[in-house]
């Protein structure tokens, strides 16, 4: 390689970097929002058992859980998601042990994995 093109090389790497930076951040802001949305609903179930309470009416205890939990759920799928991304983002891939190593790796350093 020439030395121009180990400049060019550098200086497209360094895009790359950059732009894998900026994904990376947009990600784990991403993630902190739908965090606090999920505190947001702790609240609420919190809230709303209450009223239930106060009203007088523990009959709706459970379809307040059930209906706010479902809530939960489909956020923290949202979540897995957008972790799925960042790993992807960051080059690396998820054992099916659940560690995270790099993309290029062969054999998991933590249960000896073999990848594909
Ligand atoms: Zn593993």
């Amino acid at each position: 390689m020439s030395f121009f093109d180990k400049v060019k090389q550098g200086a497209s790497d360094a895009a790359k970097k950059a732009q894998q930076t900026v994904e990376i951040t947009k990600l784990k802001a991403q993630i902190s929002s739908k965090e606090k949305e999920i505190e947001k609903i702790y609240g609420l179930i919190g809230e709303s058992v209450y009223t239930a309470y106060v009203a007088g009416d523990p009959s709706r205890y459970g379809e307040i859980v059930e209906s706010y939990s479902q809530g939960i759920a489909a956020v923290k799928l949202d979540i897995e998601g957008l972790e799925q991304k960042l790993i992807e983002v960051r080059g690396e891939k998820e054992c099916v042990c659940g560690k995270v190593v790099p993309s290029e790796t062969k054999f998991c350093s933590s249960c000896g994995h073999q990848f594909a």
